[in-house]
C-alpha cells in the first residue's frame, strides 16, 4: 500500500474540528507513541490526535481514508506484540481523554463506557455496587484496548476473557460511517455477531468509542493456596487434575523456579523457589470454599507437593498472591540490558504439561536464559526468553526457540496467542494456524478497510 504523510494542511483541519490543544507533533509526544512495551521496531507517527467525541474520530477517519493516511487507534500503548505502533506513520488516535463512564445499570448488570476508560479505575468504580468486570490484563489497560486485543488474564479460567463481556459497541469505520453492533441483551441470535469480529481485531477494522460491557457480581468469599512442588510436571499434572475434577478456580497459575526466584529478589519475599501454583477460588460462604480446599490439597498431595500454604478471606488471598503481582517487572530488574521475547501459547489443558517441558527444553536446548510462568487454568504458557535483539546471532537463536515454541502449540492444537494479540510479533505464525481461513480474514479487511488505512502491518504479514 502507497500511504500520503501528514501535512500542515490535515494537521490544520484536525485542529479545527477537536481544537489545537489536542492535536501535537511535538517530538516527545511522537517518542511516547512510537512504542509499546514490546521491542519491536519502533516508528514514530507524524501527528498524535486525543479526540473527545465518535462525531470528531468519524471526520478524522474520512478524511484520512480519502487522502490514504494511516490512522492507528491508541489505548495505554501496553501491549506486549507491537499491537499499536504505527508502523506506517500517519495519525495515532490516543482514547485516554474519553474516559467517561457514561451509563451504570445496576439493575441489568451492565455499563456503558467510553473506549478511554481504564479498566481498573472502572471496577474500582464498580465496587461500591457490588459489581466488577472481570477480564484483568494486570496492566493499566484502556477498555479499548482490551476489546483490540480480547485481552484476558488470570481470573480468565473462570470468568472468561474480554469478548465475553462486551454486549455492543459503537464504531467508526474507516470511511468514517458510524455504526452499533450488538445489543443489551446478554443473549441473540440475530444474525452475524459484529462484537465478535471487532474484538481481538488490533484496530485493524475500525475504532470502538463506546462499549456496553455485562458485569457479574463481585464475590463473597475467597480462598486461596499457594503450592511448591519440586518437578515441573508435577505442578503442571496437578493443574490438569484440578481442571478435570469438577472443581471451578477463579484462578489457577505457574510459575518455574527461576521466576519465583527473580519475584524473590524483587519483591524481597522468601517463597521455596520451585515450581509453583497459585491458586483461587470464589464462593458464597467460607464453608464451601473450606471443603474445596480439601479437595485441592488431596489432589497437590497425590503429586507430592513440597508445601501447601493456604488461606480462606479477602485479606489471606492478598497476603498469598503477593508473589504472583509483579513478574515481568522482576523479570526485567533481574535481566539489565535484556529484552524479553514473550511466549503466550494456549493449548488445550490435557496437553499443557507437554507444553512447559517442550518450552524448558528447547531454551535448554539453545543455551538460553527464560522465564516460565502463566495462566495455567486456561491452558495458557508465558515464557520469557531473554535477548538482545542488536546482538544478531544470539537473537536468531532466540528467535528459532520461539519458533519451536509456537509451532509445537500449534500441533497440539492450540494458538500462537493465548491473549497478547498478534500485532507485528506474531504475525507470521498466522498461515500456519489458521490455514484457508486466514483467507477470509483478509478479504473482510478489505470490504471494511479497502484502502488499507487502519493500523496497517499488524495481524497479516
Ligand atoms: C506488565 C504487563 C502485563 C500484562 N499482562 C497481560 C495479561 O495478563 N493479559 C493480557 O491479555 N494482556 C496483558 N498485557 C498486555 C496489555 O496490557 C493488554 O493487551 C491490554 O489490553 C492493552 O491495552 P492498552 O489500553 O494498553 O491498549 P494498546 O496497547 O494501546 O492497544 C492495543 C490494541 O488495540 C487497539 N486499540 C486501542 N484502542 C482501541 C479502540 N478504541 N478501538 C479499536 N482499537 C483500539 C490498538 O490499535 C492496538 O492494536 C500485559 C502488559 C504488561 C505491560
Amino acid at each position: 500500500m502507497k500511504y500520503t504523510k501528514v501535512t500542515h494542511k490535515e494537521i490544520e483541519f484536525i485542529q479545527s474540528l477537536v481544537g489545537s490543544e489536542r492535536v501535537s507533533a511535538g517530538e516527545s509526544v511522537l517518542e511516547l507513541h512510537s512504542k509499546d512495551e514490546s521491542f519491536h521496531q519502533r516508528r514514530k507517527p507524524d501527528v498524535v490526535v486525543w479526540p473527545l467525541r465518535t462525531e470528531e474520530i468519524s471526520q478524522i477517519l474520512k478524511m484520512a481514508n480519502e487522502k490514504r493516511i494511516p490512522v492507528t487507534p491508541w489505548g495505554a500503548g501496553t501491549s506486549l506484540e507491537g499491537n499499536p505502533i504505527p508502523s506506517e506513520g500517519g495519525i495515532v488516535l490516543n482514547l485516554q481523554q474519553m474516559n467517561r463512564i457514561l451509563e451504570l445499570r445496576t439493575e441489568d448488570l451492565q455499563v456503558r463506557v467510553e473506549a478511554g476508560v481504564i479498566y481498573k479505575e472502572l471496577n474500582q468504580s464498580l465496587s461500591r455496587f457490588g459489581l466488577f468486570f472481570p477480564p484483568d490484563p494486570g496492566a493499566a489497560a484502556t477498555l479499548g484496548g482490551m476489546v483490540g486485543n480480547n485481552a484476558s488474564g488470570v481470573r480468565t479460567v473462570k470468568y472468561g476473557a474480554t469478548k465475553d463481556y462486551v454486549l455492543s459497541m459503537v464504531i467508526i469505520l474507516p470511511s468514517g460511517e458510524v455504526i452499533r453492533a450488538g445489543t443489551n441483551a446478554i443473549k441473540s441470535s440475530s444474525g452475524y455477531d459484529l462484537c465478535r469480529l471487532f474484538v481481538g481485531s488490533e484496530g485493524t477494522l475500525g475504532v470502538a468509542s463506546e462499549v456496553t460491557l455485562r458485569l457479574i457480581g463481585l464475590p463473597a468469599e475467597f480462598m486461596a493456596a499457594v503450592v511448591q512442588f519440586s518437578r515441573i510436571r508435577d505442578a503442571t499434572d496437578t493443574v490438569v487434575q484440578i481442571m478435570r475434577s469438577g472443581l471451578y478456580p477463579a484462578a489457577l497459575e505457574f510459575l518455574d523456579g527461576p521466576t519465583v526466584r527473580v519475584v524473590n529478589q524483587f519483591k524481597k519475599l522468601s517463597l521455596v523457589e520451585r515450581p509453583t501454583l497459585f491458586i483461587e477460588f470464589h464462593g458464597a460462604s467460607a464453608a464451601g470454599l473450606k471443603e474445596e480446599l480439601k479437595i485441592v490439597k488431596g489432589i497437590c498431595d497425590e503429586h507430592q507437593s513440597l508445601q501447601f500454604d493456604s488461606g480462606i478471606g479477602r485479606e489471606e488471598r492478598n497476603r498469598l498472591w503477593e508473589a504472583r503481582y509483579g513478574v515481568r517487572e522482576s523479570i526485567k530488574a533481574n535481566n539489565p540490558g535484556f529484552h524479553p521475547l514473550v511466549i503466550d501459547t494456549a493449548v488445550p489443558i490435557s496437553k499443557y504439561s507437554d507444553m512447559v517441558e517442550w518450552g524448558q527444553k528447547t531454551i535448554e536446548k539453545k543455551g538460553l536464559r527464560g522465564y516460565a510462568f502463566g495462566h495455567a487454568g486456561s491452558g495458557n504458557l508465558h515464557m520469557e526468553i531473554m535477548g538482545i535483539p542488536e546482538e544478531k546471532a544470539q537473537w536468531q537463536k532466540v528467535r528459532g526457540a520461539e519458533e519451536e515454541i509456537v509451532y509445537f502449540a500449534l500441533e497440539c492444537g492450540g494458538t500462537a496467542t493465548g491473549e497478547h494479540g498478534v500485532g507485528i510479533g506474531k504475525k507470521k505464525f498466522m498461515e500456519k494456524e489458521h490455514g484457508e481461513s486466514l483467507f477470509l480474514m483478509k478479504q473482510i479487511k478489505k470490504l471494511l478497510d479497502p484502502n488499507g488505512i487502519m493500523n496497517p502491518g499488524k495481524i497479516f504479514e
